[in-house]
């Protein structure tokens, strides 16, 4: 493969441009997917507009980063205010691209599988964040594309692809590998993750809530729990394997308590202070796919 051959800086270069348009793109699909309205969700032959003022955009307005320069954080048609998060999810999309041939070998499967799931993070972070959705849109899809990554090293459990650490540094690696990584410029992997991880993962973050819940639901004729973070764990389970996706919910539940805790004490209200959890999830998945292992021995040297 004649990319995969190509120094990190340069394929950076060649990758952040996509990444930018893929920010951009993430921003609709922010703003549209928790819509109530099906027609108003469309996110693919709907053209952009103004929330405010319902304005056709102006293609090069319509460009990352520097749309929003030249209209100085206002729409031209009614000077609505942008939000900086418009910016900034396009900013973050194209340093995703751009991070990704250092975070993962570039052209195998867990350099793909480690961007999509940064994507959906970016975009579901911001979904939780502003509106308390995880659209199911995003999250089903996930959950079937966790399994079928799992597929092909079944098939091509040998097959190699070489990639490029530094100059003069190339690497064989396998094309097909789907497990952690244990840090920065993969010097190593850990095991991969198997199918069988992948299910268990996605039955134990959605089977099991969603069980309590019908139960909770049938007993106390109530709409019971929030389903959104729990299918959120089924597809990080479905990626990571089960025991990644439980140090997820671990750390993400720990990073709530960290950012909850104060902000109920400041506030007295007494519990009723609505978080979006998954926007810990979405901070505490890197983490763990990076130092989830490093971590976990970590913690049983303190303990033994
Ligand atoms: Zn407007």
């Amino acid at each position: 493969m004649f990319l995969a051959d190509l120094p990190p800086w340069l394929l950076a270069l060649l990758l952040a441009p996509f990444g930018l348009a893929f920010g951009s793109f993430a921003n609709v699909l922010i703003h549209r997917l928790p819509m109530e309205d099906p027609a108003q969700r469309n996110v693919v032959t709907q053209p952009s507009h103004c929330p405010s003022c319902q304005a056709r955009i102006r293609p090069w307005h319509n460009l990352p980063l520097v749309g929003w320069l030249i209209l100085r954080g206002k729409c031209a048609d009614c000077g609505w205010r942008i939000p900086g998060r418009y910016p900034l999810v396009e900013l973050l999309g194209g340093l995703l691209f751009a991070a990704s041939p250092w975070l993962f070998p570039f052209g195998t499967l867990i350099w793909f599988k480690g961007l999509v799931c940064g994507y959906a993070l970016l975009v579901l972070f911001f979904t939780d964040l502003t509106e308390m959705i995880l659209p199911d849109a995003i999250q089903f899809p996930l959950m079937a594309l966790g399994i079928l990554l799992t597929l092909p090293q079944l098939q091509w459990p040998e097959a190699l692809v070489k990639v490029w650490l530094a100059p003069g540094h190339a690497l064989q690696t396998l094309t097909f590998h789907n497990g952690l990584q244990p840090a920065l410029l993969y010097r190593g992997f850990e095991p991969t993750v198997t199918w069988e991880q992948s299910l268990i993962g996605l039955a134990v973050g959605y089977g099991v809530p969603d069980l309590v819940n019908r139960l909770y639901k049938a007993l106390r004729k109530t709409d019971g729990l929030g389903m959104g973070d729990f299918k959120m764990l089924a597809w990080l389970g479905a990626f990571w394997g089960w025991a990644p996706m439980l140090g997820i919910l671990f750390l993400g539940a720990g990073l709530g308590a960290a950012v909850g805790v104060p902000l109920m004490l400041m506030r007295r209200s007494g519990g009723q202070t609505m978080l979006p959890f998954g926007c810990f999830l979405a901070l505490a998945t890197p983490i763990i796919v990076f130092f989830g292992r490093a971590l976990w021995l970590g913690y049983l040297g303190v303990v033994s």
